[in-house]
């Protein structure tokens, strides 16, 4: 029996880890939930796992949710104080699903306490990836990528020379937009934006994905985890959602990891691995789906994706204003405050500052991370 500590439990991640635990009860256990605000779902999922222990960060609904689980054993914790503290609490596994900047601080204090860093949150890496990377190995702590892309990446990667590898093609559906004119995407609204053609997902990603911003921060996620340089990876627009990834060997051989765009099995596989556990997820109906497409991006209308490298190469506090400048402009554009083209602009706009401040700890990322979010609201207000 593993038992896992489920940063982010109440969103589109930490619901389909749990439904992975409901799916293996003696595999595992969900022994700490940790949400943001939402105190209703974490009181149920509380109630039906029966953690030893449930925190939130909002601290205003902490005795709501104190009485709702009165006399069942759970210690309920909340604050920001109360969610470190929980995320210090010994668990076998970690799963890290909180979304954005946010989940950065969590997740490093999660390290102290666990043997296994399953890490769906991207923007940890992006913001902090030298920080995190170095204190997983200190700590003797694996990372087990969640992210569908680097999941197949890591799977494809297991047990191969690294000397073999050639490159890796990270695949992207192309989001929404995929076909729209330059000036449609500009101008296109929230609800035009929220629906991803392929996967459900949390408010931000679904965005991110649609900008192809997600795919930036992948870019950069797969330069941490798997130790690369920008020119070994290449991006390819593949709108079916069905190939996650592959990596090429110098022999010419390619790897690919296929299958539903379910979330499901590569949080199975964070948890299960080296092992596969069975789940109840479609298996792919081949010759209905009958065919694969592959596309180069579109740089040209999806500036974004560009960026990751400029990010990269100008180093880390570039990473974390060119992450910062994002969160806002989304928050802004789901918000209803601008349409679509503004979070592009934003971004761009704000990547064009010099961004060399020196970073050597969590308090200069958080510096960084202010300072950017201030320009982005500057921005933003124009
Ligand atoms: P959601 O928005 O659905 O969920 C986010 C979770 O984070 C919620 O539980 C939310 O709590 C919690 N949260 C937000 N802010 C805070 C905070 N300040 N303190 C504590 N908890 C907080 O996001 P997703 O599940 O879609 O994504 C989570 C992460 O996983 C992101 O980094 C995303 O990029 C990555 N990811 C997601 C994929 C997906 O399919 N969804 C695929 C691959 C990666 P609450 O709702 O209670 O406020």
């Amino acid at each position: 029996m593993k038992t896992i500590t489920l940063l982010g439990a109440s969103g589109s991640i930490g619901q389909s880890c749990l439904d992975v635990v409901r799916q293996h009860p003696q595999a595992f256990r969900a022994k700490t939930l940790v949400a943001g605000r939402n105190a209703q779902q974490l009181v149920k999922d509380a109630l039906e796992f029966r953690p030893d222990c449930v925190a939130l960060a909002d601290t205003s609904q902490a005795a709501a949710v104190a009485a709702a689980l009165e006399g069942k054993g759970i210690e309920v914790l909340a604050g920001h104080d109360g969610l470190l503290e929980a995320c210090q609490r010994d668990n076998d596994i970690c799963v890290s699903a909180i979304t954005g900047i946010a989940g950065l601080e969590p997740t490093l204090a999660a390290l102290a306490s666990t043997r296994r860093l399953a890490l769906a949150n991207k923007e940890s890496l992006v913001c902090g990836g030298s920080l995190l990377m170095q204190a997983a190995q200190r700590q003797g702590v694996e990372i087990v990528p969640v992210d569908s892309e680097h999941s197949a990446i890591f799977q494809a990667l297991h047990q191969q020379p690294r000397k073999a590898l050639r490159n890796i093609v990270l695949t992207a559906s192309g989001g929404p937009f995929r076909t729209w004119r330059a000036e449609a995407i500009a101008a296109a609204k929230r609800e035009q934006a929220l629906v991803h053609p392929n996967w459900d997902m949390g408010a931000k990603v679904t965005i991110d994905s649609a900008s192809l911003m997600n795919k930036a921060l992948e870019f950069i996620e797969a330069l941490y985890l798997f130790d690369l340089q920008p020119r070994d990876i290449e991006v390819v627009v593949h709108p079916q959602s069905i190939i996650h990834s592959m990596v090429q060997y110098h022999d010419g051989s390619y790897l690919a990891q296929l299958g539903a765009p379910d979330m499901r099995s590569p949080i199975a596989y964070a948890l299960t691995y080296p092992d596969r556990a069975a789940l109840s997820v479609e298996p792919l109906d081949l010759v209905s789906l009958g065919r694969l497409e592959f596309e180069e991006p579109r740089h040209a209308d999806f500036p974004l994706l560009k960026l990751a490298e400029y990010a990269w190469q100008a180093g880390p506090a570039a990473m974390i204003a060119f992450n910062a400048l994002n969160e806002e402009a989304v928050a802004a554009f789901l918000g209803g405050r601008f349409t679509f083209g503004a979070i592009a602009r934003v971004v761009v706009e704000g990547m064009q500052r010099e961004w060399n401040q020196a970073i050597h700890g969590l308090s200069d990322i958080q510096d960084a991370d202010k300072s950017a979010r201030r320009l982005a609201q500057a921005l933003i207000a124009r």
